[in-house]
């Protein structure tokens, strides 16, 4: 699916919310979805990158996205519970949600990952989105046929030297998937997991800081699979993790 061309309306009318809209991955498919007549919302920490994502979509004539500031780290189940009212009250719906927002941490060996650091990047990459999805799950329940797509990683999937608690976020990102597709497979409601793959952004600069960029695909040459999955073309599709970049 990573030669998917999306029709020019694929998203329109849905309401998609995107975390870690503000930048890398994120920011592209928050252009890409509007770009396809989704109504976006913007969740991410740095405010001033989620505006510029705004005005952005907004100068082009795109749907008028919303914006949600919240640090993942520090936020409660009552963050969660608000921002689900904010969504109902406003929107009363949601078609999809990508779960993209990551925190790479340290890589560093086992023995020296400071538990501070465990426990941020489970917190931003593993709980927020059980403590994000429970609230969500009733606004996913009343569209037609919703879409959340998690992000995974390579190390997701095998588990690799130095990139302990990335690593173990990620593979617990993937049995999450699997849960919530095997639950929820008689509603009309999918779950799926994206590996992206090398891909251009900062996150992948501070993990190989020797590597070439120009060598990588961009955000933009990965978003085939990302519009598919939310889109209704996939609609049979559930529980599986695929991969922008298959090897
Ligand atoms: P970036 O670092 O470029 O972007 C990460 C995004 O997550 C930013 O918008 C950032 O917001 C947001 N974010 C980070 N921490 C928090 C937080 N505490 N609260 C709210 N938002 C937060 O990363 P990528 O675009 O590369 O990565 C996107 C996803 O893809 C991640 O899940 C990553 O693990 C995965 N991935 C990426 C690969 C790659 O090669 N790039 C390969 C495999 C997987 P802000 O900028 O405001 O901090």
């Amino acid at each position: 699916m990573n030669d998917y061309i999306a029709p020019d309306h694929l998203l329109s009318g849905k309401t998609i919310l995107i975390t870690g809209a503000g930048d890398g991955i994120g920011r592209q498919a928050a252009i890409s979805y509007a770009t396809h007549g989704a109504t976006c919302i913007l969740l991410g920490k740095t405010v001033s990158k989620l505006e510029a994502v705004y005005d952005e979509i907004v100068a082009a004539g795109y749907p008028e996205p919303a914006i949600i500031p919240l640090d993942l780290n520090g936020a409660t189940p009552k963050h969660y519970q608000d921002m689900a009212n904010t969504i109902s009250d406003q929107f009363g719906v949601l078609d999809g949600i990508l779960f993209n927002a990551g925190k790479l941490g340290h890589l560093s060996p086992f023995a020296q990952i400071p538990v501070d650091e465990w426990q941020q990047v489970m917190q931003v990459n593993l709980n927020s989105a059980m403590y994000m999805l429970q609230p969500l799950l009733p606004l996913l329940l009343k569209a037609e046929a919703a879409s959340v797509i998690f992000t995974s990683s390579s190390v997701g999937r095998k588990g690799r030297a130095f990139w302990g608690t990335y690593s173990v976020s990620k593979f617990a990102t993937e049995g999450l998937m699997q849960v919530l597709a095997d639950e929820y497979k008689n509603k009309p409601l999918r779950f799926n997991c994206i590996n992206p793959g090398a891909t251009r952004t900062a996150m992948r600069a501070k993990a190989f800081p020797a590597e070439d960029a120009e060598t990588l695909k961009t955000p933009a040459d990965i978003m085939p699979l990302y519009l598919y999955l939310m889109g209704s073309d996939s609609q049979e599709v559930n529980g599986q993790s695929l991969d922008c970049q298959p090897k």
